[in-house]
């Protein structure tokens, strides 16, 4: 870890965090002195269960939520699992039917996948160009059966904002719960349980920079659902083993930062962004901004570019210290172009060529100005490569 390192540009803050110095020094006592088991009875234990217990409160406060309708689970795909599973069980005696999007994390699409498998019926709803949800037919498929409905907040690719308090008057209107995964949202945009309507809410720690491996499922009081570990009483009997103390403390202090620089951070990366995508658009020729332009994430940029492959583009970059992603983490790896783009009508070659740059507070307009020079290098050179390209000019005489 030497050099690179050091010069590095971090663009992919949607795929991870740095942890906060701050979150790292609040979470280090809690390995080495404080290291009791939260369930015990000496003082080495209250310690332990007061700090979880101060977590918990200072969560539930940045929510507008009680504090006992946080339970802390291994992450945002724990919680998401444990959302639609539980709940589709739960009230499977007045329905089996869902609804979600087609643009949804994988950690909601592929366990609506398996919950089909197990004899429920998912409505995927199609998205517009921009990636948002019409309300028009979100209503149109709700149906006596429809026992869930999960949309998330704000998408991790596009950076599309949902109409997420729209959508939780008409859930509440018709009695259907309403899960939403805000994993991308928490910590970027002030959130509020009761003003959105929302019953069910993942969130976690990594995405605001606190410690992987650790998130959290608000539930609101009512809500009938099965706990998703079975054995000890922990989170109130409904996620048991030993509270990931350490975890837990440092997502609390993240989002106690989180709230504490909000506005700061939105105003800060909302002028980077726009920057960013300002001289894009001026200086590469035949790119599309991904997402909507407004209703978007402070920090998210992304853009399709023609005639050349987003995986070239982040090799080159890479050599240049960039760090971006051509879609989401868990889609790359695979040759098949992120369901997200395709959902919003791209061509498979088309989404092909996207680049999402995610920033944060701490990025500044010199390195917008690096990346985009250097960026603008790499298109022409891939393009001067590709086949495509070159038929595409001499198309146009
Ligand atoms: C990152 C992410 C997840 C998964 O969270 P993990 O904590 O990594 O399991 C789920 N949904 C969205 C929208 C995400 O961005």
């Amino acid at each position: 870890m030497g050099k690179e390192v050091r010069n590095m540009i971090y663009l992919d803050n949607a795929a991870t965090t740095k942890t906060a110095p701050e979150v790292v020094e609040a979470m280090l006592p809690y390995f080495t002195e404080c290291y009791g088991n939260p369930s015990t009875v000496y003082g080495l234990g209250s310690e332990a269960k007061k700090a979880v217990n101060q977590a918990r409160r200072t969560i539930a406060d940045a929510i507008g939520a009680k504090q006992e309708e946080i339970y802390f689970t291994a992450g945002g795909s724990e919680a998401d699992n444990w959302a639609l599973k539980a709940a589709a069980e739960a009230y499977s005696a007045k329905g089996k039917h869902i609804i979600t999007t087609k643009i949804e994390h994988h950690a909601v699409l592929h366990t609506c996948q398996y919950l089909e498998k197990q004899g429920f019926e998912v409505t995927y709803l199609d998205v517009d160009g921009d990636g948002l949800v019409d309300i028009e037919a979100l209503k149109a498929a709700i149906r006596p059966d429809t026992i869930l409905i999960s949309i998330m907040y704000a998408n991790n690719e596009i950076g599309t904002i949902e109409p997420i308090a729209q959508i939780g008057a008409i859930a509440k209107e018709k009695g259907i719960l309403f899960h939403t995964d805000a994993v991308q949202a928490f910590g970027q945009v002030p959130l509020n349980v009761d003003e959105l309507n929302v019953d069910m809410l993942s969130a976690s720690a990594h995405k605001l920079n606190g410690p992987k491996g650790i998130g959290m499922l608000y539930i609101r009081t009512g809500v009938k659902i099965r706990s998703f570990v079975h054995g000890g009483a922990q989170e109130r009997s409904r996620r048991a083993g030993t509270e990931n103390v350490p975890g837990i403390v440092g997502f609390g202090a993240a989002v106690k930062r989180a709230v504490a620089g909000l506005d700061e951070k939105i105003r800060k990366e909302t002028i980077l962004r726009d920057y960013l995508i300002e001289r894009i658009e001026k200086e590469i020729p035949y790119c599309r901004l991904n997402g909507h332009r407004t209703k978007r994430l402070p920090g998210n940029v992304n853009f399709a570019f023609q005639f050349i492959e987003g995986e070239s583009m982040l090799i080159m970059l890479d050599m240049k210290g960039i760090c971006a992603s051509s879609g989401s983490a868990c889609t790359s790896g695979s040759l098949d172009p992120s369901h997200v783009l395709l959902a919003i009508g791209l061509k498979h070659e088309i989404a092909h060529g996207s680049l999402r740059l995610t920033l944060n507070e701490e990025n500044t307009k010199e390195e917008m100005d690096f990346v985009v020079d250097e960026l603008k290098k790499i298109v022409q050179r891939l393009r001067e490569m590709s086949p495509l390209y070159e038929d595409f000019v001499r198309k146009q005489g």
